[in-house]
């Protein structure tokens, strides 16, 4: 849902993880990539070579330190150049800071090395690696730029056949780990939305990006996108930099996305920026609303849009919903559907782009009261959490318990921290990988003014930190401004079990003064008076007795009207209520299907090398909940018996809900493993007797024998996770891997 109308700006924004642990040791991998060897690396000069393996995060956190030192020495450079030191002085400070950079890239290679299982132990490099695994994906039409054969449009992206299937287990996961688990409500609203709708919501007037134009092609670029990357390229590149200039840009960085649209445009002109390709200058930068405009029927007299989210849907079915559900608080409702963005400049591949799945739940509840009942049940959760003073002070993301999270504040309430745990559960679960995993808290001028607190998903791919998940507290905020522009109250109910006596102030309008006073605009006059807050009547009575009259300004006249003492009554009276009515609060997880699945591609993906070491072989290592086919047939060669025991198997599989696929082609055993291996499925039958089979799992290449009328109950087993693979295992007779049997 639009998270905030403000900060939607930088929503998009991404922030750079930064690390402030001390340096650990240097670390090197061996050529033959089999075993990383450890280098204590003792002021540059002596080196002792330890045999310790190094996991992946180690090596991540190795090399967010080596960043560290790298900007640190960065840093000392400028200041002697500053501070005009000797040349000798410069240049030995230059060399650390080379040695520094070299030892990064070792880091970077190193964990390339086991993130891209580049089989030689060179440099992969981010990019190849985002290429290599992209390749994959489209040749296996995982994903097809949509409109290909026309050249296609930029943010427009088809899922192939095996993309679909990872996109409605996704989405199946999903529903049976949110909606199923927490009894959700689930609704399904058109894309098409009048404009009524998103005016109300806020999107028609704050739904913007910063747009700026080449002032000779007219292509148009972010505004805030070209200030950030060259404030980072400089960072990065200019070695020349004074330190106050490096502060001056960090600081730039730090508040993008405060900047009103002057600043943004006065920076621009300020740093010189033109626009990437053709170096022209740019236009000043203008808002650019993302929604895509339409109308509804012939007439053309109803605007519409595109919706930029589903939320709203729920939000205006808030009363139904409420009754549906006996009028109790709290419950959620859920919705997936897509959401459609005209983003300015897409440019992170399938990240962001310009009709893209959403999944957003709203939880309903009482503000008075954010507990939740089934917190106990996620509270032992440790994961990487980045609250906003570890930001604000330059650390990194420690690994915090999040029941401790929530006891001590950092995270607003039980409920929204409830729904953090279920979102780390639901990532986790689906193969993302927990190291890469985050979740980054709001900075206070990021979060809307009305929100109560805001915590970022956000998974480490090869495109940076991406938010995948957002996760907000938005108070009353939406029901409140639907409440206010339709007329219809979307509240909810206390009923007290004793009824209360309390004091309320009751604003009573002297109509027919007012309707002499005002003629036509008496009804407006007479709602705006009656829709006062507390606060505000107060200020009218108190000016009232001081001056005898108040200037008031009605919103639907758009223009203030003079109030006198005698047209309005505004007064303390003691009533008895039998039920408090409030306006309920929400917690919004939302999820960017297309970015979690994005994500999860790039850390299922993994290359090993062939059986002749001749060749890289591409596996996504799914698990079977995600897989797009979860089980391959194959006779082992084209005999007919074979045959006919794998079509048996099939239909097995098929009574049991297990997708599959035969293969029946004359390819080698081991070439047909390979193909199944680059589309991420996790078993494989083969066919090779008439008595039994042999099952192989994926990522071991480990094979078990197994009775043909078993094998069908097996597979189902293994991917419903009723049974582990060890299980399996353990339990069958191992099947020993001919030579032929793996490329
Ligand atoms: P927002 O309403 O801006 O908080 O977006 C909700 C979620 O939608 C984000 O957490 C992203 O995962 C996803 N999202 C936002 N914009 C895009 C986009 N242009 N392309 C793909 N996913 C997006």
């Amino acid at each position: 849902m639009l998270a905030s109308l403000s900060h939607h700006l930088r929503h998009r924004l991404l922030i750079p993880s930064i690390s402030s642990l001390p340096t650990l040791p240097f670390l090197f991998l061996h050529l033959n990539h089999t075993l990383p060897l450890l280098f204590l690396h003792l002021n540059h000069t002596l080196t002792l070579p330890l045999p310790l393996p190094m996991d992946e995060s180690s090596l991540r956190r190795s090399l967010a330190d080596k960043q560290s030192a790298v900007d640190a020495q960065g840093n000392a450079v400028r200041a002697l150049k500053a501070a005009k030191a000797s040349k000798s002085d410069v240049d030995s400070a230059i060399d650390s800071l080379n040695a520094l950079k070299l030892e990064k890239a070792s880091i970077e290679r190193s964990l390339q090395a086991i993130v891209g299982g580049a089989g030689d132990g060179m440099s992969v490099s981010r990019e190849a690696f985002r290429q290599t695994v992209g390749n994959t994906l489209e040749r296996r039409l995982f994903y097809i730029p949509s409109f290909k054969i026309y050249r296609g449009v930029a943010g427009l992206y088809d899922y192939g056949p095996p993309g679909c299937a990872v996109k409605s287990n996704v989405l199946a996961f999903w529903r049976q780990h949110f909606v199923l688990e927490e009894n959700m409500l689930e609704v399904d609203c058109p894309c098409v939305t009048p404009e009524v709708v998103l005016k109300a919501s806020g999107h028609v007037d704050k739904f913007t990006d910063l747009m700026v134009k080449d002032v000779k092609t007219g292509t148009c670029y972010r505004a805030d996108h070209l200030l950030k990357d060259f404030c980072n390229e400089k960072l990065q590149k200019d070695l020349t930099l004074t330190l106050e200039k490096a502060a001056e840009l960090k600081h730039v960085l730090a508040t993008l996305d405060d900047l009103s649209t002057d600043q943004l445009g006065a920076k621009i002109k300020e740093y010189g920026i033109v626009a990437p390709e053709t170096k022209n200058g740019l236009s000043d930068p203008y808002p650019f609303n993302l929604m895509f405009q339409t109308s509804i029927g012939p007439s053309g007299l109803l605007p519409g849009y595109m919706r930029p989210e589903t939320a709203q849907g729920i939000f205006v079915n808030f009363k139904d919903l409420y009754y549906y559900n006996g009028n109790k608080l709290p419950f959620a409702a859920a919705q997936i559907g897509q959401a459609f963005r005209n983003e300015i400049s897409p440019r992170q591949g399938l990240l962001r782009v310009r009709e893209f799945t959403l999944a957003e739940i709203e939880h309903f509840v009482d503000p008075e009261d954010k507990s939740h009942p089934k917190f106990i049940e996620v509270a032992s959760l440790e994961f990487f959490m980045f609250p906003r003073e570890q930001q604000m002070s330059g650390q990194s993301a420690q690994k915090l318990r999040l029941g401790d999270a929530v006891s001590k504040g950092t995270v607003n309430n039980e409920t929204l921290g409830y729904f953090i745990g279920r979102v780390y559960l639901f990532l986790t679960s689906l193969g993302i990988d927990a190291d890469r995993l985050r979740f980054r808290q709001h900075l206070a001028n990021e979060m809307a003014h009305y929100a109560a607190d805001c915590w970022d998903a956000e998974i480490e791919c090869s495109y940076g930190w991406i938010e995948c998940v957002g996760i907000a507290d938005r108070s009353a905020y939406d029901l409140k401004a639907h409440s206010e522009k339709s007329k219809v109250d979307l509240v909810a109910h206390e009923k007290f079990s004793e009824p209360r006596e309390v004091e309320k102030l009751v604003i009573t309008p002297n109509k027919k003064e007012l309707g002499m006073t005002f003629k036509g605009n008496q009804k407006a006059v007479v709602e705006s008076l009656e829709a006062m807050n507390e606060e505000e009547a107060l200020k009218m009575k108190a000016a009232l007795e001081a001056k005898g009259e108040d200037e008031f300004y009605v919103c639907v006249l758009g223009k203030s009207v003079t109030i006198k003492d005698s047209m309005i009554k505004i007064s303390k009276k003691k009533i008895v209520e039998h039920q408090r009515v409030f306006t309920p609060s929400v917690i919004e997880p939302s999820f960017g299907i297309g970015r979690i699945i994005y994500c999860l591609f790039e850390h299922s993906f993994y290359t090993r090398p062939s059986k002749a070491g001749d060749e890289q072989l591409n596996v996504f290592r799914f698990p079977p909940v995600v897989a797009p086919i979860k089980c391959t047939v194959f006779p082992l060669i084209q005999k007919p018996e074979y045959e006919s025991v794998a079509r048996l198997i099939s239909k097995s599989l098929t009574a049991a809900g297990v997708s599959h696929r035969i293969d029946m082609t004359g390819t080698t055993i081991g070439k047909r493993y390979a193909r199944t291996d680059e589309l991420g499925v996790p078993f494989a039958i083969t066919v090779d007797s008439q008595a039994d089979v042999t099952i192989r799992e994926r990522d071991s290449k480990d094979q078990v024998r197994v009775k043909i009328e078993e094998a069908a109950s097996v597979i189902k087993e293994v991917v419903d996770g009723q049974r582990t693979w060890a299980d399996v295992w353990s339990t069958f007779p191992h099947h020993a891997t001919a030579s032929a049997d793996d490329e």
